[in-house]
């Protein structure tokens, strides 16, 4: 399964320093807790991180809180331009940001290159923000008589955004660029496992020269985060990680009379219908499923095979996982790179023991999967089970590993039953050649993301991005005019000249 070797782990550079970017500078959190910046390919300790203690986030914060009464004030259409200097310098170091991610992250440089691309196209859609808060602002005359009425949107003043591990360069673009475009300041705080990537990100940010206190960077873990939650200065928070601390996010900030968005985890679900094209669901699904190492909030890790399809459907993608190969993000032969941690690997590995005790068949099991050249790395290659059932945790639980659970049913009701049947509401697919099965899948299934004959239906920057039951806490979502509406509030302006 191991590809040739045409790059090494170690032949990409990436920042060896882990440091604020607070009000213009760069700066060195004084705080105690320190943490290793660990490539999850080789093990090798690539930098440390300081987690940045509640003083800090407030000095941050009061930095940000300044900066934000002349940033409103600045016009919208100059603040566009800074998003536009900022996309020129994203692309200008998009092959180094995706390098980067790949080491810290694992994941294909491939892969790595779409998420700056995705990411990227939030920094286009968010300047075009003049245009998209034009549209609110139109006067209706003579709502009575001589009485004009218009609604205007505003800023509100400091946001922060937490971020997962799993898309480092993607995410914090889901949410920075909307938050200043609108006019207020922004803090972001990414996951303390991959903090290289906004490294990156926020060299781009200085390239451009944002007034000062407009846009930060804190890194930290619990503790920072729970100092921004409780902020009294800040005004709203977006969060994206496991549904637990999503919950905890939501009912902490809210209770301080925050706006939240606190995106959760999720349990995706894909059904393929008889009449699937298998030639080209396959591929689609192998990459769902074992793409990003299976660490996708989108990825499909358990499909059902309705009636006569699934003895098909099951040796077509047993055959392709076991083509599929495993390796270093950099080599651009890779398919599944390592997963995040060995504290990850081992729980996808209990996970899939108990399923197997639950009653599910293990057809391909990559838990023995040693990488010649990189032994310390948390590699598994391509697992997959059958026989698995909606009792079984396995079903239940997201697993966030290269696992592809299969299960047979009779027909698209059942299937429907079993893709709801989870606490969770993120994505599901369907695979079918037949609208009205698609009709009814869209129609039934209780999931914010439905793809139709696509296994992984990441919306375009200028749609909304957000899931349901707890794979969502909120109601405004990521991205598009969700975020303008999460980022602005809206005034109504009744006025009558009497001369
Ligand atoms: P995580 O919940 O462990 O961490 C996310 C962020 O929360 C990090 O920045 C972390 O520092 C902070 N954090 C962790 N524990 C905390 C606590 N007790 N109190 C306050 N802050 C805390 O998530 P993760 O493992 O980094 O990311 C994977 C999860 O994110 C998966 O569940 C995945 O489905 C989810 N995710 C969801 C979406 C979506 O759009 N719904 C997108 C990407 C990832």
């Amino acid at each position: 399964m191991t590809g040739m070797q045409e790059r090494t782990a170690e032949s990409a550079a990436v920042p060896d320093a882990v440091n604020n970017y607070v009000n213009g500078q760069w700066t060195k959190s004084s705080g105690g807790e320190e943490q290793a910046v660990v490539d999850p390919a080789t093990s090798e300790e690539l930098a440390s991180l300081t987690f940045t203690p509640e003083s800090e986030v407030d000095h941050v914060v009061s930095c940000a809180t300044e900066a934000f009464e002349e940033w409103r004030r600045t016009p919208a259409v100059d603040r566009s331009q800074y998003l536009f200097g900022l996309k020129g310098e994203l692309e200008d170091r998009s092959e180094e940001i995706a390098q980067a991610l790949s080491r810290e992250h694992g994941k294909t440089v491939g892969e790595a290159r779409g998420e700056i691309r995705r990411g990227i196209e939030n920094v286009e859609v968010a300047a075009g923000v003049p245009n998209m808060l034009r549209e609110e602002s139109g006067i209706v005359e003579d709502v009575a008589s001589g009485i004009d009425e218009s609604a205007i949107r505003q800023p509100l003043g400091v946001f922060a955004a937490v971020i997962p591990f799993n898309f480092p360069a993607m995410i914090p673009l889901w949410f920075l660029p909307y938050a200043v475009a609108t006019g207020n300041t922004f803090v972001l705080k990414p996951s303390e496992r991959v903090p290289l990537s906004s490294q990156l990100i926020f060299e781009a940010v200085d390239a451009v020269g944002f007034p000062d206190g407009v846009v930060n960077l804190i890194n930290g873990g619990e503790e920072t985060v729970n100092a921004l939650l409780k902020h009294e200065d800040i005004e709203g928070i977006s969060f994206v990680g496991s549904s637990g601390v999503a919950r905890h996010v939501y009912e902490t900030a809210a209770k301080s009379g925050k706006r939240v968005q606190a995106q959760g985890g999720a349990k995706n679900y894909a059904v393929v219908t008889e009449s699937a094209d298998l030639d080209r669901t396959v591929p689609n699904v192998l990459g769902s499923v074992y793409g990003n190492a299976g660490q996708r909030c989108l990825a499909n890790d358990v499909v059902i095979g309705v009636g006569d399809v699934y003895d098909d459907l099951r040796d077509r993608l047993t055959a392709g996982a076991e083509d599929l190969t495993v390796g270093i993000g950099l080599d651009e032969d890779t398919d599944v790179g390592p997963v995040i941690t060995p504290e990850s690997r081992q729980r996808i590995s209990d996970l899939v023991d108990d399923a197997v005790e639950d009653g599910a068949e293990l057809v391909l099991d990559g838990r023995d999967f040693e990488h010649p050249d990189y032994p310390e790395g948390n590699f598994i290659g391509p697992i997959l089970l059958e026989g698995v059932t909606s009792d079984m945790t396995i079903s239940q639980e997201e697993i966030f590993g290269p696992v592809l659970c299969l299960a047979s049913v009779d027909d698209l009701d059942e299937a429907i039953e079993m893709v709801n049947g989870t606490q969770y509401g993120n994505a599901s697919s369907i695979y079918t050649e037949r609208g009205g099965e698609a009709r009814q899948y869209r129609h039934e299934v209780d999931a914010g993301n439905i793809g139709v004959n696509v296994g992984v239906c990441a919306p375009m920057g200028f749609f909304h991005f957000g899931g349901r039951k707890e794979s969502f806490f909120g109601d405004l979502h990521a991205q598009g005019e969700d975020a303008i509406n999460f980022y602005t509030e809206k005034t109504i302006e009744i006025e009558r000249w009497f001369s």
